[in-house]
């Protein structure tokens, strides 16, 4: 339960005075429906209303404050033009300018022969720019209201009916009720930095004064990121600690399974898979319980080393599970992990949401009896009514997908299970401790043997048709296509027709041999058209993203991605990793239409530049932050308010040190700063972790 002293934070926002549901609906949409939220909403500009001057003296743009009377009215002649209003002062005359003015709004705030004072941005135009207008003034006030007029006022992201001067005030309500709380930082450090307090930065970043205070490393600010990051380890190394307190148990099978399954590949393991099973395996046998990440670029060979991993528990008679993002990747690693595991004689089922009432009860039963010995699945195995007989290892799929409740969640449905933590975008170390604190971790960082390399050009989508013929002779020679046509949410409909448009085109050229991927395809099928072109049926594959992450079929070698200036890095990384998998020369094709900004041009030439995961990884942290790297908003994701991890990888290390420290002397945050530093973690939402803690 969160501490009464934090319950105006956690307010809804109507409860500010001045603030009805209406404002209240538009903020909730833009940051969030607690105080909490509109306070963490940080402003990025500000606007400078101190030049009060004359209307001879205003510069040519810009924002001022004025004085002045009104002479006339000049209503609008028609809809579409402007109504006019003109003032003056002693020095000259100026012209008010309002669209599509609202009832006789004008009318009301200029009466014509009194004084106002008018603050706004001005223009001058005309010869000589001696004429000079100011369109939709932000104040309008007499002289007794002339303390209505901020000084400065700060410049947030807005939403659609939502003003600045709106949201201003709320902020400014939201800080004027703030309670004072005890300070959750080590004094030492808040005085080697030269912090303010909490509550000072938050009244600080909300009152920027220069460009200074704008600045990532003006001081408010970073005392409130490093606040923010400071949650985000504390948070993870007391989840962290929960998993492993249930003590784990010893898993060591005999290898008979292992060793059959091995005999059955087609291939050897690659020196890494070898080193990063090992590591796995000395994990699962001692006595701790283990949480483990295990990172790969695409196409390293994840699957394998998790098999392995649980088929070592099958061995020892226990039960292992598998859960990845989508139902897509779930069927593949059941398609491939059965029948490898059935050359061991081990049963492996597939549980996802699509399995309904008799059928679903049937793998219920199975997974509750023991007789399902590997268990793979999506997030339907969060399920309540699934019960394990005895789970004792997780592994998860592509984990950013999820979050930490979900995989704290899934854990605890086997007695203490050991739990792996596969990680297919690479991500650079900044990124994998805001997501996975400092967990243990293996690289597997070596790409089986004989992979060609993928040549990338990038191309405009001008060249479409030269691009599809081309694909007449890669089809010839046996090859299979992926083709990427983008969704973006914004233009979804537009987007899915410009796909079947595609699919039509390509038919045409290539009849019967071209499938179609969409996210609004029912699962099963999508689950079909998958599995023909896996099979073979299939020579092209147009697909919106859902082919993004694992899908494995060596036999595609060529990849054309439309829109790709649409694209995060990462996602053009995993994207391309579906080829150049097998033994064939694969190539890329980036096609993007204009206009092309700066940064999607540097992602496009990183891409042809080179094919190192990591590289590219850290370089699409460096272009556009971190929210991007690991692909669209994506549920599990730390979303930081505050900290930019482009620019505050030192704090981040300061958080994680201290966050360290913290659990080495006072891990149940049960001394006063401790008990300061539980009321930090509600503040950013760490609830989850706070719940992890004995009562106090
Ligand atoms: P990812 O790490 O992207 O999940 P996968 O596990 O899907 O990669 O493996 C990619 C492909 O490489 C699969 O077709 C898999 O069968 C194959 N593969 C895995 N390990 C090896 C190996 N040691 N030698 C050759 N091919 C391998
Ligand atoms: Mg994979």
């Amino acid at each position: 339960m969160r501490p009464e002293i934090l319950f105006p934070f956690f307010a809804s926002l109507d409860t500010l005075p001045g603030i009805g549901k209406k404002t209240a609906l538009l903020c909730e949409k833009l940051c969030g429906s607690t105080v909490a939220d509109l306070l963490f909403h940080m402003p990025t500009g500000f606007i400078d209303r101190r030049l009060k001057t004359t209307i001879a003296k205003a510069p040519e743009t810009g924002v001022v404050t004025l004085e002045v009377v009104t002479d006339r009215h000049i209503p609008a002649p028609t809809r579409k033009s402007p109504y006019r209003v003109i003032c003056h002062d002693d020095t000259g005359t100026i012209q008010i300018v309002f669209f599509h003015a609202f009832g006789n709004y004008p009318a009301q705030a200029l009466p014509i022969g009194e004084k106002r004072f008018i603050s706004g941005k001005v223009e001058r135009y005309g010869a000589g720019k001696q004429q000079i207008q100011m369109t939709h003034p932000d104040y309008i006030v007499s002289e007794t209201e002339l303390e209505k007029i901020p000084e400065i006022e700060s410049v947030y992201p807005l939403t659609a009916g939502l003003s600045g001067k709106i949201l201003n005030k709320a902020i400014r309500t939201a800080i004027s009720k703030m309670p004072a709380l005890p300070d959750w930082q080590d004094p030492a450090m808040t005085r080697r930095e030269n912090w303010p307090d909490f509550q000072t930065a938050l009244k600080t970043v909300h009152a920027p004064e220069n460009e200074n205070d704008l600045q990532k490393t003006a001081s408010a600010k970073q005392r409130l990121a490093y606040d923010e990051l400071l949650a985000n380890q504390l948070a993870l190394a007391l989840v962290r600690r929960r998993m492993r307190k249930a003590s784990g148990r010893q898993i060591k099978g005999n290898g008979k399974i292992r060793k059959a399954v091995l005999d059955a590949l087609p291939f050897l393991l690659t020196g890494a898979q070898i080193r990063v099973i090992k590591e796995i395996n000395a994990d699962m046998d001692a006595p701790m319980r283990m949480l483990r990440l295990v990172q790969g670029d695409v196409g390293s060979g994840k699957t394998m080393v998790a098999l392995m991993a649980m088929l070592n528990a099958v061995e020892a008679g226990f039960q292992a599970a598998l859960m990845a993002p989508t139902d897509i990747l779930a069927n593949q690693h059941f398609a491939t992990t059965s029948k490898l595991a059935a050359a061991g004689g081990v049963r492996t089922v597939l549980l996802t949401g699509r399995d309904k009432g008799k059928k679903r009860q049937e793998i219920l039963d199975q997974i509750a009896s023991g007789q399902a010995q590997i268990i793979i699945g999506t997030h339907a195995l969060f399920s309540e009514d699934v019960t394990f007989k005895d789970l004792a290892l997780t592994v998860v799929d592509e984990q950013h997908k999820f979050g930490v409740h979900q995989r704290l969640s899934l854990s605890e449905k086997g007695k203490s299970a050991d739990m792996l933590v596969m990680t297919a975008t690479p991500i650079p170390r900044t990124l994998a401790l805001t997501y996975y604190g400092d967990m243990e971790s293996s690289q597997i960082d070596e790409l089986p043997p004989g992979r060609k390399p993928i040549a990338t050009r990038v191309l405009p989508s001008s060249r479409l048709d030269e691009v599809a013929a081309a694909l007449k002779r890669t089809l010839s020679d046996h090859n299979q296509v992926y083709w990427v046509c983008p969704l973006v949410e914004e233009s979804e409909k537009i987007d899915l027709a410009a796909a079947e448009e595609r699919f039509e085109y390509l038919n045409r050229l290539f009849p019967n041999r071209v499938g179609l991927v969409h996210g609004k395809m029912k699962g099963n099928e999508k689950d079909a058209v998958m599995q023909r072109f896996a099979a073979g049926e299939l020579d092209i594959l147009v697909a919106t993203t859902v082919i993004e992450v694992g899908v494995d079929v060596p036999n595609a070698t060529v990849m054309v991605i439309e829109h790709a200036e649409r694209f995060g890095l990462a996602q053009l990384h995993q994207l391309r990793g579906r080829i150049g998998r097998g033994e064939k020369a694969s190539t890329c094709l980036l096609m993007y239409a204009d206009p092309l900004s700066q940064t999607a041009k540097a992602r496009l030439t990183a891409m042809r530049e080179t094919q190192d995961g990591f590289k590219i990884a850290e370089e699409d942290l460096t272009l556009r932050g971190a929210g991007e790297v690991l692909g669209t908003k994506q549920s599990g994701q730390p979303d930081f308010k505050i900290a930019d991890l482009a620019t505050d990888q030192n704090l981040l290390k300061m958080a994680c040190n201290d966050a360290k420290y913290i659990m080495n002397i006072d891990a149940e945050l049960s001394s006063e700063r401790g008990k300061a530093l539980r009321l930090l973690l509600y503040l950013f939402g760490k609830d989850e972790a706070v719940k992890t803690l004995k009562a106090g």
